[in-house]
């Protein structure tokens, strides 16, 4: 090798190593200004493996229906209706649904029988629920084996025989109902059993009973993506818009009777988290107007010391004497509870019926107070 190659082939050795070694030392600089792995990104508030994080729940999943027979729900979800008997539902005003089960375990809109609801209440939600149009068909339009699925009793998704069956896109099958038509049509024909799948979220309300945000659902019919997270507009309703007006965060599900004989089975429901709730969940009712009514009145826990119970549009609210107003909501008949302060009430009925007062228990001791009024 020549003095000039040996020049040459020092230079090009030198080159390669400055732009290796501060190429390089560049890019270490750069990753170390956001080394990899510690930038979360506010994303979560657990390491990556971290052993601490918790397990999720070991929940059996659900058996899918076939054409002839129900399904069966997974292990964690309140299962409605399992083909047996309409324990879990009621008409509108508490009083007995009038809908019948039929001897091969479906529940059916009896034309005339009124709208049911669930006796629990609910907000976040996967609802499954399996429903089928009359196989002889009649009417059209609208009028072929309408019925609805009500969120909360209050958002429809609609339920309708749209196979071959033309009406306007916001009310056929799986439409939030006048407001957003599904993305396709997967209706099957009348007759055969079909699946909604739904999750969703409750509309918030603030403190002030100000919308903050709107409900959103996500159907899925027949195994196929109808609604991707969509916004619901408002109260669902024929022929107009209504705006979304406060309501409590769970409230009963409910189906409706519009005239048609459509059949229903297999419906559970898994509740979702709800921050309302701070990881809590207990089981909420809506019980009868007529026995709401009769739990309003005055209590005396001692001399001019009264206890208001008041029932407005919503349920109950207590007006502790200078304190401020809360709801409470029914876990059982006679036992309520508050989401606010740590209070629950047990009403005391007679063997008469009468209400003669109640045990307030505010964080684990009780009093007594008289019904006066
Ligand atoms: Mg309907």
């Amino acid at each position: 090798m020549n003095r000039k190659v040996f020049n040459l082939f020092l230079t090009l050795i030198l080159t390669i190593v400055f732009i290796n070694y501060f190429g390089l030392s560049a890019t270490a600089k750069a990753q170390s200004n956001h080394p990899a792995g510690q930038c979360t990104g506010g994303q979560t508030q657990w390491k990556i493996h971290d052993a601490n994080r918790p397990k999720p729940p070991v929940v059996v999943p659900a058996v899918e229906s076939t054409s002839t027979q129900a399904g069966k729900a997974p292990s964690d979800a309140v299962v409605l209706f399992d083909g047996k008997d309409l324990t879990n539902w009621c008409s509108m005003n508490g009083d007995a649904a009038k809908w019948i089960v039929t001897s091969d375990g479906v529940m059916e809109a009896t034309p005339g029988s009124g709208y049911i609801r669930t006796k629990q209440n609910f907000g976040n939600m996967q609802l499954h629920i399996e429903w089928a149009a009359p196989k002889k068909v009649e009417g059209s339009g609208q009028g072929r084996g309408n019925s609805g699925v009500f969120l909360m009793g209050t958002y429809e998704i609609q339920v309708l025989d749209s196979y071959q069956n033309e009406t306007y896109s916001d009310g056929q099958a799986s439409a939030v109902y006048g407001q957003i038509p599904p993305m396709v049509n997967a209706c099957r024909p009348p007759g055969e059993w079909q699946t909604y799948d739904i999750i969703f979220h409750r509309p918030i309300f603030n403190c002030e009973k100000k919308l903050v945000a709107p409900a959103r659902v996500t159907v899925i019919q027949n195994g196929v993506l109808v609604h991707d997270n969509v916004a619901i507009k408002g109260p669902t309703n024929w022929q107009q818009n209504q705006p979304y007006s406060y309501h409590r965060s769970k409230l009963p599900l409910s189906l409706q009777d519009h005239g048609n004989p459509v059949r229903y089975r297999n419906i559970w429901i898994r509740e979702l988290p709800d921050p309302e709730e701070r990881g809590i969940v207990r089981k909420e009712l809506t019980l009868g107007d007529k026995l709401l009514e009769k739990y309003a009145g005055d209590y005396e826990f001692g001399r001019n010391n009264i206890l208001k119970v008041v029932k407005d549009e919503n349920g109950l609210v207590v007006v502790p004497p200078g304190r401020q107003s809360f709801d409470i909501f029914a876990s059982s008949e006679t036992l309520f509870f508050s989401k606010f302060v740590d209070v629950t009430i047990t009403f005391q009925v007679n063997a008469a019926g009468e209400v003669e007062g109640m045990v307030y228990n505010l964080s684990g001791s009780d009093m007594k107070a008289t019904r006066v009024k």
